[in-house]
């Protein structure tokens, strides 16, 4: 009934898609969004909650707006080592 869930999570997901409408990555393959994802979760704390399964948001969700500028950072970062050691040729 309920699961636990990383807001950090959303919030990069959502940067990262707002990110690859203003920059052109060399490859947008499912694989290397994910590699990009995952380095970037890497590098923030996690700010886990817990939430009713099946819940779009909650309250607590959509009133919590971690720093942008760090999440855009770490993004940043994550996608230029990706682009030098992608995880496939
Ligand atoms: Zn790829």
């Amino acid at each position: 009934m309920y699961e636990l869930k990383n807001h950090m999570e959303a919030v990069s997901r959502q940067a990262l898609k707002e990110y690859m409408t203003q920059v052109t990555l060399p490859c947008t393959c499912e694989r290397c969004v994910a590699d990009i994802l995952a380095l970037t979760l890497n590098q923030l704390p996690a700010k886990y909650y817990v939430s009713l399964k099946g819940e779009i948001l909650t309250q607590w969700e959509s009133q919590t707006r971690p720093d942008q500028a760090k999440v855009m950072s770490a993004i940043v970062r994550a996608a230029k080592q990706v682009e030098k050691t992608p995880s496939h040729s």
